[in-house]
């Protein structure tokens, strides 16, 4: 720390002051959201928009990949997009219902241009999470088919698009061939119209956030590939958190929100995370200022602590999706200052 550093407390801890003061608290919104019957489960966004599916397993985080389970299910259900990217026929042989299920991402991805307009069709403000079934910037998405996205997302003002991926270093090398490819004008980007003619669209787009995963401490160069990005939120999820993280305040810097979540697989925990590796990241964030959002925990059931894994661990319970059933210094689930 430079001599004359003056530190303030903040949440417990003590930073320097310069960034407790840096344009007031970034952990604030009023957002209060009512889930309709057509909403995402997911508890931090309103819906899903999957113009990209499939991928590859490329970290511990992606071990028990939510949704390739999910689309395994829907594959099973006939939906053919899912199938063109899973492992399997679905042809089941009589007598043996395992036989040939559809079972992993197929490594295939599929760019689904019919479903490249559905936001612009959605005319309540809504908070969209972009590939909830697979990630956009996959490695077989081709450039211009992830400037198409981009082109809905300047087409919609009304929502916020959320993009999350774990290959950030790619998110980076698509946003500077982006900026090249379209003209700008005064801070502002060229859009092609449908109908012919241009449109200026505010660059960096007002309403897109990007965010990477971060599940392990291996995962933490993702964090320096995001903070490259010029976007208008940066976030990370910490989900699955697999084991403690230690997020200094200057790694936090540019950072608008936090999303911790533990793994669950079904209506069961995932691997292990614990409690106290949730409440140092969420005081972490706190003291950096950021905007935290506990979306999910494990906990121990004190009626079943009798019941014992095969090595002798007691059983893991996912605790209620109500937060308020998460231990009070836990109800926590802030958005970005700002948030529509
Ligand atoms: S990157 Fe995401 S969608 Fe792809 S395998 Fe990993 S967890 Fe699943």
């Amino acid at each position: 720390m430079g001599t004359g550093s003056v530190m303030v407390p903040v949440g417990g801890v003590y930073i320097p002051a310069r960034l407790a003061m840096r344009d007031g608290p970034r952990a604030e919104s009023d957002r209060t959201v009512t889930k309709g019957k057509d909403m995402s489960e997911i508890a931090w966004t309103d819906k899903t928009w999957n113009p990209v599916v499939g991928c590859t397993k490329v970290s511990a985080g992606c071990v028990n990949c939510y949704a390739e389970r999910m689309a395994c299910r829907l594959a099973c259900m006939g939906q053919r997009k899912y199938q063109l990217v899973l492992d399997g026929t679905g042809i089941v042989l009589p007598g043996d219902p395992n036989s040939d299920r559809y079972t992993h991402w197929n490594t295939e991805v599929f760019c689904d241009e019919s479903a490249l307009k559905i936001p612009l069709h959605w005319r309540k403000p809504r908070m969209i999470f972009v590939c909830s079934m697979g990630d956009l910037f996959h490695e077989s998405v081709p450039f211009e088919f992830i400037a198409e996205v981009w082109k809905v997302m300047a087409f919609c003002p009304q929502h916020t698009f959320q993009i999350l991926t774990k290959r950030p270093e790619r998110k980076v090398e698509f946003l500077k061939w982006l900026e090249n490819k379209h003209t700008y004008d005064g801070g502002a980007l060229l859009f092609k119209k449908e109908g012919g003619g241009w449109i200026h669209k505010q660059w960096p787009l007002p309403n897109v956030w990007l965010g990477t995963s971060v599940s392990t401490t291996r995962d933490y160069e993702n964090i320096f590939h995001l903070k490259a990005c010029r976007a208008a939120k940066l976030f990370l999820s910490l989900e699955p958190l697999l084991e403690g993280l230690s997020l200094s305040v200057d790694t936090l810097d540019k950072i608008d929100w936090l999303i911790i979540g533990a793994e669950s697989k079904g209506n069961w925990p995932g691997r292990e995370c614990k409690i106290e590796d949730v409440r140092s990241l969420v005081q972490q964030g706190q003291a950096a200022g950021v905007a935290v959002f506990v979306k999910q925990i494990h906990g121990i059931d004190p009626f079943i602590n009798h019941r014992l894994t095969s090595k002798g661990k007691p059983i893991l319970l996912k605790y209620p999706k109500d937060i308020a059933q998460f231990p009070a210094d836990l109800r926590v689930q802030d958005y970005p200052k700002g948030a529509k």
